[in-house]
């Protein structure tokens, strides 16, 4: 029988193993933290200056203020120091590794946890004895287990459903599984965006009551860019507004309307095309084609939807935080703890989703210990 089996080899997984040194780690891909090694574009962005239960959609923020008070970024900052790493800040309060996202790594690896690599788990459940943990590397037997088998973004590189599964089987709610994070695609009256592909330009975005300054990327798909990737997380259904320019400049009656603008001309020409106004001097423009003009302040519009789970960075929804204790143990079934993306917690672009991993690992781990020994 062992103390602890953590399922996923990940961010969470390897964090909470730095304080269970007993614990074993079972993870199907053929190496640990495959996710962190790409994120940050290489470098990983592992927390923010920022760092607050406002950059999270959950269903309890007080909830995760807690769990995030218990090991907020500037511990976080610290323990790196500790272990040799002091992560840069590169934009707007966001602390990347200084060098490679191999740093935060070889930290995670340090102690050299007990890792089964290329076990798949299958399924868990709770008999006399303990918490049996079916792999296709056979039965494993715990005193307690830890789900931190992340969301269900990135298939390619060892995402699953398993947390979901296994959380299910115990009687847990898993609030709806979105891609957040992620580009949104358009209906056909926002065709005219898909002609832009490749340019990029500063917008401010409104949704769910959350307002966003950053740049949009017009792509083939649709639209992305930083601003639209943190807007999917707060969108559902319905309308997101984007301002172009935050007001109309003062315009020349004797000029053409694209010349004045201070916006890409193919944005200008693509846009006056849309709402039906022809590119010509101010000075001619009727008083109904002026109004429609201001759109470019306030363009409400409905997304589509996503470009989905294969593009999104993370997983909105998940396990209902209701049936889970501040230790992050289940309410349903103790002995069976979570941390990580599983979870109904998300965060905003900009290193908070790493900050939660590990915030909700090191409380996690915590009550496991107490639990053990
Ligand atoms: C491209 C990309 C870039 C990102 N960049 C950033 C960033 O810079 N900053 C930031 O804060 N967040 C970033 N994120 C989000 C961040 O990576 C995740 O939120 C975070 O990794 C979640 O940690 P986790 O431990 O819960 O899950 P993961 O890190 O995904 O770990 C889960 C582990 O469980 C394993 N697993 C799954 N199913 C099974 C199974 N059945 N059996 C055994 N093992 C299993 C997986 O292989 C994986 O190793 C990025 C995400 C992506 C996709």
């Amino acid at each position: 029988m062992r103390d602890t089996i953590i399922i996923g080899g990940g961010a969470a997984g390897l964090f909470a193993s730095i304080y269970l040194p007993n614990a074993t780690i079972l993870e199907h891909n053929p190496k640990p933290a495959q996710k962190i090694k790409i994120s940050g574009g290489g470098k990983c962005n592992v927390t923010n200056k920022a760092v607050s239960a406002d950059h999270y959609h959950s269903s309890d923020p007080s909830f995760v203020h807690k769990i995030l008070e218990k090991f907020d970024n500037r511990k976080l900052l610290e323990f790196l120091a500790k272990k040799g790493c002091r992560p840069v800040i590169r934009k707007k309060g966001q602390y990347f590794c200084p060098h490679s996202s191999s740093e935060l790594i070889d930290i995670l690896l340090s102690n050299r946890p007990q890792i089964e690599l290329g076990c798949e788990v299958e399924s868990v459940e709770k008999t006399n004895q303990g918490f049996v943990v079916h792999t296709t590397k056979g039965n494993f037997l715990a005193k307690t287990v830890l789900i931190a088998s992340g969301g269900l973004s990135y298939k390619k590189i060892g995402a699953s459903g398993i947390g979901y599964e296994i959380a299910k089987s115990f009687g847990h709610t898993i609030i709806p599984l979105r891609p957040a994070l992620v580009g949104l695609t358009v209906q056909k009256e926002q065709f005219w965006f898909k002609e832009l592909a490749g340019i990029s330009m500063r917008v401010k975005v409104e949704v769910g009551g959350k307002l966003f300054e950053d740049d949009i990327l017009f792509a083939h798909k649709g639209i992305s860019g930083p601003a639209i990737l943190n807007a999917s997380l707060y969108w559902e259904r319905g309308a997101i507004i984007l301002s172009f320019l935050p007001k109309l400049p003062k315009l020349s009656p004797h000029k053409i309307i694209s010349t004045q603008l201070p916006l890409p001309k193919r944005f200008v020409k693509a846009f006056l095309k849309s709402i039906g106004v022809e590119d010509k001097k101010v000075g001619e423009l009727s008083q109904e084609e002026k109004k429609r003009l201001e759109l470019l302040c306030h363009y409400p519009f409905a997304p589509a939807g996503t470009f989905g789970f294969e593009r999104a960075e993370v997983t909105k929804g998940g396990v209902s935080l209701s049936e889970i204790d501040e230790n992050m143990q289940s309410r349903l079934a103790p002995g069976l703890f979570f941390a990580g993306e599983v979870l109904d917690v998300t965060g905003e672009l900009g290193g908070y989703n790493f900050q939660w991993a590990f915030s909700s690992a090191y409380a996690a781990a915590k009550g496991m210990k107490r639990l053990v020994e």
